[in-house]
């Protein structure tokens, strides 16, 4: 079967891989001009980290990522309020976790399909047309072409989904937030393996000291407002973060002074998808475009990559039943995913207290986190399910 996987991010390259060690011929476009690097940094664990170690790339995810020792809440002073050591996080879970920027990531599976299936970089899929025949895909630059299945493996902003589905409008669930990231050289001070984060009512700045002399920052804060728009352009982006945070203390003043010199600043709202249904004829949507869970969840990547293999997984066992196995993907996967949606709006609510008081209760807890039963109490059920990654057959 010809497949074509709009999107080369976390969900598009695993589901590449899978169909091709299934036979079938997976074509991915990407509407960048080649791999995406920089970005935000991802916590990768759970089902995604077992899809990861059966694709053999948990060995470079390990080089390139972290092994983050601590979170740590600081006061605007700079000395520690609260926070918990990630051991916490690895005895919950039982299982393997690591740290690294989502392009890493995205890299390392992309690595594993690079040079065997097709990927065309700066375009996108404008036209989805059914025939008797199959589908007829338009893209933005190239000629149309002819193929079985389509694939949404877009983001948060899928384009495949606004094409077969609708507009985002009926499917975003807005969480309250605005969030950015973005990446600098050389800031001072550096926490080696600490996630350092401050708050003030509404509003959350962390950073994370990297290799090469660099640091991810990264900005939430509350905004009622949707529709305010996401700024277009980089200059747009800084001059809003400075709005937002042109009066919180700690460090806040030296690191928007310094982000005028940052390169691509990522901002957007924290949102999730909800839908009732991923699939539609001989198209399927998977990750972010289908059930973004948002950051929240801290799991969305290990989850696109979950919904990935299964789609593969059971494309390959419904054999010439196309429809048959995205149907058998959805139902396996949609439980989970809304379970996992519920417990990221659930912690919408305090993942940036709106008060003082609310902050001084999250360094608190956050501090008797070292007892195990109030470790499970606060984690284990958003780092625990009751799902098991199906085994298919591969060739
Ligand atoms: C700040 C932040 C922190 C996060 N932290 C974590 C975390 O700790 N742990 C975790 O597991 N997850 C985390 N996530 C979520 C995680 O990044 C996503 O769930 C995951 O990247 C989803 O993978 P995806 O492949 O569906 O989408 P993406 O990774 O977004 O990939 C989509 C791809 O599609 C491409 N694309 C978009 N539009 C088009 C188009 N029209 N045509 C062609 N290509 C297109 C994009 O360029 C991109 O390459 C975080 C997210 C954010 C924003």
């Amino acid at each position: 079967m010809k497949v074509a996987i709009n999107g080369t991010g976390i969900a598009g390259s695993t589901l590449a891989y899978w169909l091709y060690r299934y036979g079938h011929e997976p074509v991915l476009i990407e509407q960048a001009a080649g791999p995406r690097s920089g970005g935000y940094i991802v916590d990768f664990w759970g089902h995604g980290y077992d899809v990861a170690t059966m694709m053999g790339i948990v060995p470079r995810l390990r080089e390139s990522g972290y092994r983050v020792k601590e979170v740590r809440f600081v006061g605007s002073d700079g000395r520690r309020r609260g926070g918990f050591s990630t051991d916490v996080i690895t005895r919950t879970l039982n299982s393997g976790f690591v740290s690294l920027r989502r392009s890493d990531l995205a890299s390392a599976i992309y690595a594993t399909i690079d040079g065997k299936v097709e990927t065309i970089f700066g375009d996108s899929i404008t036209t989805i047309d059914d025939d008797a025949h199959g589908l007829h895909i338009g893209f933005g630059h190239h000629a149309s072409r002819r193929f079985d299945l389509v694939v949404g493996a877009d983001g948060l902003h899928s384009r495949v989904r606004e094409l077969r589905f609708g507009r985002e409008e009926q499917f975003e669930f807005y969480l309250g937030y605005k969030v950015a990231a973005f990446e600098l050289l050389g800031y001072r001070r550096r926490d080696e393996l600490t996630y350092v984060s401050y708050a003030e009512p509404g509003r959350q700045i962390s950073r994370f000291s990297m290799r090469d002399d660099r640091t991810l920052f990264l900005f939430v804060y509350r905004d009622p407002n949707p529709g305010h728009g996401i700024p277009a352009t980089n200059a747009g982006r800084k001059a809003a973060l400075r709005d937002a945070f042109g009066n919180v203390g700690w460090e806040c003043p030296r690191i928007l002074k310094a982000m005028e010199g940052a390169g691509e600043i990522y901002f957007d709202r924290v949102s999730q998808i909800r839908m009732n249904n991923w699939t539609k004829g001989r198209t399927v949507l998977i990750g972010d475009a289908a059930a973004c869970v948002s950051l929240l969840a801290g799991e969305g990547s290990g989850l696109a990559m979950t919904e990935a293999y299964v789609l593969a997984g059971e494309f390959a066992c419904a054999r010439d039943n196309a429809l048959a196995g995205l149907e058998h993907y959805q139902m396996r996967l949609m439980p989970l995913l809304q379970d996992k949606q519920k417990a990221a709006s659930r912690f919408a609510s305090s993942f940036v207290p709106k008060t003082g008081f609310g902050i001084a209760l999250r360094n608190c807890l956050s501090s008797l986190m070292v007892l195990p039963p109030v470790a499970d109490l606060l984690l284990g059920r958003q780092l625990q399910d009751d799902f098991s990654l199906p085994a298919y057959a591969v060739r």
